[in-house]
């Protein structure tokens, strides 16, 4: 079994109105938007760096440097089916997914579920497998304030030729 960990953080910019941001894949209302190269999809993000972690295969920014012009606007989608091509190709694939997002708003909780079934899809693995929670940070720091959102992600792998 392997367990990788995965980090992200990406700057936000408040809005009057109401913007369309990816979480985890899914698009839900949010008053900001986010500053990225790709998508900005923090969620994905961290768990595209979880598996790479899981087989020591270096991070995300190695794989898809935001220097890179075809990595503008990406869907982060496709970072992470990459890194499960390469997972499977050296005989792995994703056993259970945990999660944790921080952001102030917006609450996650009515999303979660479609956060979820979007994850176990794009991973191949059941909805009981992947666990999406969320937090805030009672206004405190950068995340508190407003001006950033993360997430973490941990992945356990198991070997398919066992
Ligand atoms: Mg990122």
């Amino acid at each position: 079994m392997r367990i990788g960990i995965g980090f992200d953080l990406h700057r936000v910019v408040p809005m009057t109105a109401l913007h369309s941001i990816p979480m985890g894949g899914v698009t839900i209302p949010a008053y900001f938007q986010i500053q990225a190269h790709s998508d900005g999809d923090v969620l994905l993000h961290a768990l595209t760096d979880a598996c790479l972690g899981a087989l020591a295969l270096g991070d995300i920014g190695q794989w898809f440097p935001d220097t890179s012009p075809e990595n503008r606007g990406k869907p982060s989608a496709e970072f992470l089916q990459k890194v499960l091509r390469e997972v499977n190709r050296l005989g792995w694939r994703v056993t259970h997914v945990d999660t944790n997002l921080f952001l102030e708003e917006p609450k996650i909780a009515p999303h979660s579920e479609a956060i979820r079934r979007n994850l176990a899809t794009l991973l191949g693995v059941d909805l009981s497998q992947v666990s999406v929670k969320a937090k805030t940070m009672e206004g405190l720091g950068p995340i508190g304030h407003r001006e950033a959102i993360a997430a973490q992600a941990l992945v356990t792998l198991e070997c398919l030729s066992k």
